[in-house]
């Protein structure tokens, strides 16, 4: 009996323990959320290069020179797709200006270069480092393109503005910039003017300094005559001043004047209609604000006095005068006097 009444109290032990193991795993399966294999095809599911269903159009300017322009709008608007880049075929390889806002974006740009063209993309010339302009870079540097900045930008990557606009990128833009996302720093940075050739085609990117960013530059296809700017021309609107080294940004411009260029090729919006026009608008602008400011830095005149005193009729009207004008004003104030003392 004692052994019978061990062995039934051990079978009924045994079946609590197999049951409660049932149980529990059967509760497991009920709330343990994520599964081997779901969580394989959520990682899958943010793959690096997430389709984008915005329309991009390679657009050509120039025998070599084409550009695909971005919608207006804020920066995650368009799947991110709001400024423009730069393509020009050579018959040895590929050149882009400027990657676009999202991995995504230049992943798209790759396969509408390759229905023109099967020639390599070799070189990536970067006007400035901005979200909106650098996120596509990766996808640039995984075909092995070297990529070329101005001098400046690593203000821009070693900031923290440059980390956090990345987090709030992965939120705002998901899934087009997620975890993969990084940013890609150049392989080389100038200092100064630069010549170079690809193929048939030649090419001087201009270094203008710390003008809409802190390192800005431009590149012009010699061959074409076709000037792509970045954000530092703008067409009919209040330029933004991101820095304020204009007294170099002025003489830039002014040397821009004799280029000959047939068509620029802004950051944003389409190439404008009288190419020299724009420029001459932006540097009237610059040089209006620099005479005025270096004045009254001479007659020891303070911001909010010669800011009220100018008749500023001919810009009032133009878009973006709320948002940027007094900013603008204050930054080339600063720096005037900083150049006067
Ligand atoms: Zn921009």
């Amino acid at each position: 009996m004692k052994l019978k009444g061990t062995r039934s109290t051990f079978y009924l032990f045994a079946a609590m323990v197999i049951s409660s193991l049932v149980i529990g795993s059967y509760c497991k399966t009920q709330f343990v959320p994520v599964p081997a294999a779901d969580a394989t095809s959520t990682a899958e599911s943010k793959l690096k290069y997430a389709p984008v269903d915005v329309e991009m159009k390679l657009k050509k300017v120039g025998e070599h020179s084409w550009y695909v322009q971005g919608k207006a709008g804020i920066a995650t608007d368009n799947a991110g797709f709001i400024s423009n880049a730069g393509v020009i075929i050579t018959n040895e390889g590929v050149v882009i200006f400027d990657a676009l806002g999202t991995p995504s974006l230049a992943h798209t740009l790759v396969q509408k270069i390759k229905e023109i063209t099967d020639k390599p993309i070799v070189k990536v010339v970067v006007s400035h480092y901005h979200a909106d302009h650098i996120y596509g870079l990766q996808v640039f540097k995984e075909l092995g393109a070297e990529i070329i900045a101005p001098e400046g930008v690593y203000e821009y990557i070693d900031s923290d503005a440059a980390s956090s606009r990345l987090e709030e990128r992965q939120f705002s833009l998901e899934p087009w910039v997620n975890e993969n996302t990084k940013i890609i720093v150049p392989d080389r940075i100038l200092d100064k003017a630069e010549k170079f050739t690809v193929g048939d085609v030649s090419f001087s990117i201009e270094v203008i300094g710390s003008a809409h960013s802190d390192g800005d530059l431009t590149l012009l296809v010699d061959n074409d005559r076709v000037l792509y700017t970045g954000d530092i021309i703008f067409e009919g609107r209040i330029p933004f001043l991101g820095s304020n080294q204009t007294k170099h940004w002025l003489k830039t411009l002014q040397n821009m004047e004799s280029l000959k260029i047939q068509a620029l090729v802004p950051g944003h919006g389409p190439t404008a209609e009288r190419p020299l026009e724009s420029i001459t608008f932006t540097r009237e602008y610059l040089a209006f604000l620099r005479n005025n400011m270096g004045d009254a830095i001479e007659e020891m005149i303070d911001f909010d006095d010669i800011y009220k005193q100018i008749d500023w009729s001919d810009y009032k009207k133009l878009p973006a005068f709320e948002e940027a004008n007094r900013r603008n004003a204050f930054q080339v104030y600063l720096s005037m006097e900083a150049e006067g003392s």
